[in-house]
């Protein structure tokens, strides 16, 4: 079933796939608009468990507690992007599947969706399809170098990635990477990292929210900023990247789209990086400081409502909350101005997102 243009009302059931900390900001915002959610998730500890009624544990071959889960729902949508196809495929034919698992398909391979991104004549890094260490070296020999080979399916926060610096360092590279198909492209000596968060209903209507500017450390977000210190012409260039790519895709909830500015010559323009097909650590600032959050968006465009034009409330920075960061949960809740959100995870492992925090400041 593809019907993009369903239309839920007040106390339907959204059926969520994947049950993090994204999955259960979703399910908060649409708790807020009367709707109720259902979390398919394989992990029994999974934090969006812990805020709706409804939770299916199970893996996401299981086609008996699929079929359950679609027979209990009226949409499905999902919080991250690594939904197996065949569970996709398999729930499409029960309930609408939104975003449409099309996306999915060309979102988890980084060479689909670079050539994809390519194709709409938007910008990328130079970038190579790589199978084996002869072809990174006669892709690097193209491409050139300092370079970044990275696998094309199932990386994450820097996970499945090696920069070469030298053609000496390819074969340690390939390695490093676990021989896995990958792509290689240049490195970017990029000046700054900014998303764009977009939100698109099935009648073409598209809001965007302001363009972020992103920091990170280790491979992983840090902070992210709001407004991305960059000339307006070039944040308007960034948001038409975006709504570009979400009409391209047909696309129906929020997408976010990861460039890089750069500047050539005296000029700046912007690269895109990487397509999430969902919402997205980088517009968790719009919880509080903004009239509508990426969670509300995500939720009006899945239940076919209408989008709400965001109105920023001021200048605002998100500090993600990682490993045993979250520790100093007390000096944040005694911050003032300050808004703390903390995922309900054990564990603070090294490099897990274990909350953020917000903070609002005039313009
Ligand atoms: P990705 O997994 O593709 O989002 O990459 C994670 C991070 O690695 C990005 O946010 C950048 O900071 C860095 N990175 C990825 N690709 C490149 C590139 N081609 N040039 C420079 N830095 C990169």
């Amino acid at each position: 079933m593809s019907d993009s243009a369903t239309r839920l009302a007040p106390g339907a059931t959204i059926g969520i796939l994947g049950g993090g900390q994204l999955g259960r900001m979703l399910a908060l915002a649409a708790a807020r608009l009367g709707l109720k959610c259902h979390v398919f998730c394989p992990d029994p500890q999974a934090p969006a468990f812990d805020v709706v009624r409804r939770t299916t544990q199970a893996d996401y071959g299981d086609e008996n507690a699929l079929d359950r889960f679609a027979e209990a729902v009226d949409v499905i949508t999902y919080e991250f992007e690594n939904v197996p196809a065949e569970t996709a495929a398999f729930l499409a034919e029960r309930r609408p599947v939104l975003p449409n698992p099309s996306v999915l398909a060309t979102t988890q391979d980084r060479l689909t969706e670079k050539t994809f991104v390519a194709n709409l004549d938007v910008r990328t890094a130079p970038f190579a399809a790589v199978d084996s260490p002869a072809g990174l070296a006669a892709a690097l020999g193209r491409i050139g170098r300092p370079a970044v080979l990275k696998t094309r399916r199932f990386g994450y926060d820097g996970k499945g990635q090696a920069l070469i610096r030298e053609t000496t360092e390819a074969a340690q590279a390939w390695k490093a990477i676990g021989a896995h198909p990958a792509i290689v492209e240049a490195f970017v000596p990029f000046e700054r990292e900014i998303s764009v968060i977009a939100a698109r209903q099935h009648d073409g209507q598209v809001e965007c929210f302001d363009v972020i500017e992103n920091e990170h450390r280790d491979h992983i977000l840090k902070v992210s900023r709001v407004p991305a210190n960059v000339p307006a012409a070039l944040a308007a260039e960034a948001r038409r990247i975006a709504e570009k790519i979400a009409a391209a895709f047909d696309y129906v909830g929020v997408l976010a789209v990861e460039m890089f500015v750069v500047r050539e010559a005296s000029a700046h323009t912007v690269l895109v990086n990487e397509i999430a097909p969902r919402v997205h650590n980088s517009g968790h600032w719009t919880l509080d400081g903004c009239s509508v959050s990426q969670f509300e968006q995500h939720i009006r465009a899945v239940a076919g409502w209408p989008l709400a034009t965001p109105v920023r409330y001021g200048r605002v920075e998100m500090i993600n909350l990682i490993g045993d960061e979250v520790a100093n949960y007390g000096r944040w809740l005694a911050m003032p101005g300050t808004a703390v959100h903390l995922y309900g995870k054990n564990g603070a492992r090294p490099g897990r997102k274990m909350g953020h925090v917000t903070r609002v400041f005039p313009e």
